[in-house]
């Protein structure tokens, strides 16, 4: 039943344009295993697609001309961005099945891995819709709209904002107690930041030798090979998506030790 309804759910994505072949292959497993591991975790998932899909729709030409020479990839997501997206929150759901007793704290930890994902997303979304002029953390210097590692007030509020959706929204679905809520925001929230703090120091970036500027695509839109110039050559968008929701759930860890001790 669980692969049913995940293969469903991937399927009607497939079409819409969501994910690709590949990234559809790749949320089949996620949903099937957290479909198995509870109700509640599913939903969530299907929740927190849906919501990532809406944003990324929402004035997406708009932002494709925004962002068109600074983003990595854009259009539907492959295997590695929905595991670096979801493949956490897929372990802890694991987690969860194997060792019923150490659910509860699974449930949290896999919520804020989730709701890092999310925040980060919503925050880069709202940024790049919103008109204001992003800044780069580490010069400080403005930068084109989409830069890694840029911040920018609407984007910030954003990112707040959606943490607290997301992590609201899991307790909506049955996933975590209201108890757990604020904590589920804020290790989202510190995951979205290690996000944006990786992104502005370490993570690759590439040059196109022919419009001498600066993008994270492999093949600029132009059709030039691009460089490699700055930052961890390996650390490239998926990399950084799925350190942040690692520092997401390390957080959520960390606040759980701090809360039982
Ligand atoms: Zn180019």
């Amino acid at each position: 039943m669980p692969v049913a309804l995940s293969g469903t759910v991937a399927l009607l994505a497939w079409r819409a344009g969501s994910l690709s072949r590949s990234g559809a292959g790749a949320a089949l497993l996620v949903g099937t295993v957290c479909l198995t591991a509870g109700r509640a975790w599913g939903l969530f998932l299907v929740l927190w697609f849906v919501l990532a899909a809406l944003a990324s729709k929402v004035g997406q030409r708009a932002k494709a001309a925004a962002t068109g020479d600074v983003v990595a990839k854009g259009g539907p997501r492959d295997a590695l961005q929905v595991l670096a997206n979801g493949g956490v929150y897929a372990a802890a759901a694991l987690v969860a099945l194997l060792r019923p007793e150490d659910a509860g704290v699974a449930a949290a930890i896999g919520a804020a891995a989730l709701v890092a994902a999310g925040a980060d997303t919503l925050a880069t979304e709202t940024g790049t819709l919103s008109k204001g002029r992003p800044w780069s953390l580490r010069t400080g210097s403005f930068v084109p709209t989409g830069t890694s590692g840029a911040v920018s007030v609407p984007g910030s509020v954003g990112m707040l904002l959606a943490a607290l959706g997301f992590a609201l929204s899991a307790h909506w679905v049955g996933l975590i107690p209201m108890s757990a809520v604020a904590a589920v925001a804020l290790a989202g929230v510190t995951g979205a930041v290690v996000d944006t703090v990786v992104g502005a120091w370490w993570q690759a970036r590439r040059w196109c030798p022919s419009c001498e500027g600066e993008t994270e695509q492999h093949r600029h839109r132009c059709g030039t090979t691009t460089v490699h110039y700055r930052g961890v050559s390996w650390l490239g968008n998926d990399a950084v998506n799925l350190l942040c929701t690692v520092a997401g759930a390390a957080a959520m860890g960390a606040i759980l030790r701090i809360a039982i001790s």
